[in-house]
């Protein structure tokens, strides 16, 4: 793999994006590197969270913080989600994958969320609103799915321009970190 300093987020219509992300099997100095990498991403772009396939790394990883502090900084590795309520909230979503691109999306109000921190340790974390939104939108690209696949047909409609540039490969400079 490439230094991870060197990674850089990755757009829409990447290939990576789309692609099933295999487990970590072990948690190495590469893994916690390549994590840190997407830590300070998340922050400079400002984002509340990145996925690794986002940067072009294929692994079930994703980092997130809804509030900015670095306290809040958290790793999920192989991560897992369980107990959606059965109430849902819509709500607008970006994604640092799809510069100029916003989407009010239906997710359930509150999930529980199963991982491995980067001491290898497992933890478990329920919440509601926007964190519990965060790991589903993440856990989401783990799959290679994106907000696109959850808009409904009027927002496709509304974003159809920034969207057709995206596939044309041109993304305006200020998006350029
Ligand atoms: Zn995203």
């Amino acid at each position: 793999m490439l230094d991870p300093d060197s990674l850089q987020i990755v757009w829409y219509p990447d290939p990576i994006l789309r692609q099933p992300a295999k487990p970590v099997d072990r948690i190495d100095d590469q893994v916690r590197r390549v994590a840190g990498r997407m830590l300070s991403l998340m922050h400079q772009a400002p984002g509340v969270g990145l996925a690794a396939p986002q940067v072009g790394v294929s692994w079930r990883l994703f980092v997130a913080n809804p509030t900015g502090e670095p306290a809040d900084d958290l790793v999920f590795v192989n991560p897992v989600l369980s107990n959606p309520s059965s109430a849902t909230e819509d709500h607008e979503e970006g994604c640092l994958s799809l510069p100029h691109i916003n989407a009010v999306i239906r997710r359930p109000r509150a999930i529980t969320i199963t991982a491995m921190d980067l001491d290898g340790q497992t933890f478990s974390l329920a919440a509601e609103g926007l964190p519990a939104r965060i790991w589903q939108h993440e856990y989401d690209h783990l799959d290679g799915i994106l907000i696109l696949d959850r808009m409904l047909k009027i927002d496709k409609l509304a974003n159809r321009e920034a969207l057709r540039q995206l596939e044309a490969g041109l993304v305006p400079d200020s998006e350029q970190a």
